[in-house]
């Protein structure tokens, strides 16, 4: 089937579902995006999490409409790191591991947050880790390597973000905040009261956000609650949200399961808060996926008396199995299916009707995408 008439079709679908009480010029675009990534989190991460909520579906699985499958491998290795893993679906390319928001060229490229904005929509992150972090950094800053922070911060001052909240307080100049125009936040507290048409909040004053089992708290649902109302007030052109529950992959990597399953319940809570406004909105498309596995994973028994399932870990890196996407909202049926990471920053500008040209094909299924690997 040709890609365009695959496009009209799942449009088509689309009007269906949720043309109801069109409120758009056209229903089948969406209005604002919100991506939701969970750092390194694979199938058995969010089954994990469920099996430990045996009375409740969680949000990611009961409210998606559409359910799909992101290839993850890099333009260097096989295995992504969260620089290249993000990078690809920020600029639609894939990179080179640890770039961020770059080409494997070296060369920037416009991200989807940078193309909104300058579109005229309101811009908002909202993550459990540090703002200079891989997975934010890839959506406003162009630089070689995650590890350079304090260049990555420099590129935050240039105010694409209008809203964001995270950690990394230490990195950042509360005068050169305040003088690119924003309120600073310290704490939940603050972050909630701020009213201000630029917002940058930070978790305390600490470099770090501390995990779901040493105290965050419901810190993410209500920062998400406030980007959601901040970033709203944008009534005609509408916003991007990037949202992040960044801890899942630390876990992972600490091959612990309970931090996984911790994190992940939090991530989902934050969803269905997320996939309510959407579907209270009707313009809004969400995506959740994840930048790669963490850990290798698998699921190899149940403990009833804890609700726990026991898991086998095969690493303490990330592994190469593709990740799942979930979609609700205008067009979400566009993310029915198997393809590069990088092409759902291609079918996100289609729902938004931003890109006019057929989507290239995928080559879904050939795992050596990342040929002469770079290491
Ligand atoms: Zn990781």
């Amino acid at each position: 089937m040709k890609r365009s008439i695959f496009l009209g079709i799942a449009l088509g679908i689309s009007a269906t579902s949720f043309g109801q009480s069109p409120v758009t010029s056209d229903p089948r675009l969406a209005k604002n995006v919100i991506v939701m990534i969970g750092d390194g989190t694979g199938l058995a991460q969010w089954w994990a999490a469920q099996a430990a909520r045996p009375d409740s579906s969680l949000a990611v699985f009961s409210m998606a409409d559409a359910l799909g499958l992101s290839l993850t491998s890099s333009a260097s290795n096989f295995i992504t790191d969260s620089g290249a893993g993000a990078t690809a679906i920020s600029i639609g390319e894939k990179t080179q591991n640890r770039m961020i928001g770059v080409a494997a060229d070296s060369m920037p490229r416009e991200t989807l947050l940078e193309f909104y904005k300058k579109q005229g929509k309101s811009t908002g992150i909202v993550v459990t880790c540090g703002l200079t972090h891989a997975t934010p950094a890839a959506f406003y800053a162009h630089v070689p390597s995650r590890y350079m922070a304090p260049e990555i911060a420099e590129y935050f001052y240039q105010g694409q973000v209008d809203f964001a909240v995270g950690g990394d307080y230490p990195l950042f100049s509360e005068k050169r905040l305040q003088k690119a125009g924003y309120k600073v936040a310290i704490g939940l507290d603050e972050i909630e009261q701020a009213n201000c048409p630029q917002i940058v909040g930070f978790y305390s004053k600490d470099k770090e956000v501390p995990s779901m089992q040493n105290g965050r708290g419901n810190f993410l649902t209500r920062s998400t609650d406030k980007a959601l109302t901040h970033l709203s007030q944008n009534d005609s052109a509408g916003f991007f949200l990037l949202i992040e529950g960044s801890q899942i992959d630390w876990g992972g990597h600490d091959n612990n399961s309970e931090y996984v399953v911790q994190e992940a319940l939090d991530f989902d809570r934050c969803i269905h808060r997320v996939m309510d406004f959407a579907k209270q909105n009707g313009q809004t498309l969400v995506i959740v996926t994840a930048d790669h596995e963490t850990g290798g994973m698998s699921l190899v028994d149940y403990d009833t008396e804890h609700t726990r399932a026991s898991a086998a870990w095969s690493t303490h890196e990330h592994s190469g199995i593709p990740v799942p996407v979930f979609a609700t909202g205008p067009a979400s049926q566009l993310f029915i299916g198997t393809y590069q990471n990088a092409h759902i920053y291609h079918k996100i500008k289609t729902a938004t009707g931003d890109l006019n040209e057929e989507i290239s094909p995928s080559v879904p299924f050939d795992p050596s995408v990342h040929r002469g690997e770079i290491h």
